[in-house]
């Protein structure tokens, strides 16, 4: 499989599934037969999901790239030899950390949930070229602190129920569905779906603004029977 194939979403499995460690071999830099240079794109997404590990207390070294060609056998044999000694000195996941397999467990599900947000957020970054093969300086693309905020700011979006006029617009712009639509009722945002991209906050026409950012709980979507909307010119006439 390409490296530039390899989704946060595979490397997320593999530690759902307690494996204790993620080595990626990729073609070096530059030297990709395709126009779109997956091992560039392979390398940012390895070191976004290190410093997620680091955020949620996993030792970031159980995730690695190594770059290399088809005919270097000598260079992947010594690079995988020296992952596994590397996993072996850090110990089995979780236990390794001191973490509690069930919390861990709670910390990679919030993850999976994030890692579109994730993705859109750092979009530009994971697509950018990093030349040479400096690991310090690309361990710089992403900062420890940079993606502590990120997960401080992850809003839920919610529709105020007082305010949709149910024009549908957020319905049609949402990459992933997550929002549901009638015509004539009250929109809402299913929250288990919704990837926190922020786009129907930015599309929502701004003479009705019915979409917030909120942190915390979100309150509950109306019932059924009181989702019809109460167009604004016929409510004040009817006032
Ligand atoms: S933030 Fe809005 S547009 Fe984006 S996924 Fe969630 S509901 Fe859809
Ligand atoms: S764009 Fe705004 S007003 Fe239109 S349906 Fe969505 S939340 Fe309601």
């Amino acid at each position: 499989m390409c490296s530039g194939r390899v989704d946060m979403g595979f490397v997320l499995r593999a530690f759902e599934n307690g494996i204790d460690g993620v080595f990626l071999g990729a073609c070096h830099l530059g030297e990709c037969n395709y126009i779109t240079h997956g091992n560039y794109q392979a390398q940012n997404m390895v070191l976004l999901f290190r410093r997620i590990m680091e955020h949620i207390g996993l030792n970031p070294e159980r995730l690695r790239i190594n770059f290399m060609s088809g005919a270097e056998a000598n260079v992947f044999t010594e690079s995988v030899n020296d992952f596994v000694k590397t996993v072996k000195g850090l110990g089995p996941l979780a236990k390794g950390e001191g973490i509690d397999p069930t919390e861990l467990k709670t910390r990679l599900a919030e993850v999976k949930r994030l890692i579109p947000y994730f993705k859109i957020v750092n979009r530009e970054k994971l697509t950018t070229r990093l030349e040479g093969h400096d690991h310090a300086e690309a361990e710089k693309l992403f900062t420890k602190e940079e993606i502590d905020k990120q997960f401080a700011e992850v809003f839920s979006y919610w529709i105020d129920p007082e305010k949709c006029q149910a024009c549908m617009t957020c319905a049609r712009r949402c990459p992933v569905d997550a929002i549901i639509s009638e015509k004539q009722k009250i929109h809402i945002v299913d929250q288990d779906k919704c990837v926190r991209c922020g786009t129907c906050f930015e599309v929502c026409p701004p003479k009705f603004r019915a979409i917030s950012k909120i942190t915390g709980p979100v309150p509950p979507p109306p019932p059924e029977d009181k989702r019809a909307v109460v167009r604004k010119g016929k409510e004040e006439a009817a006032g």
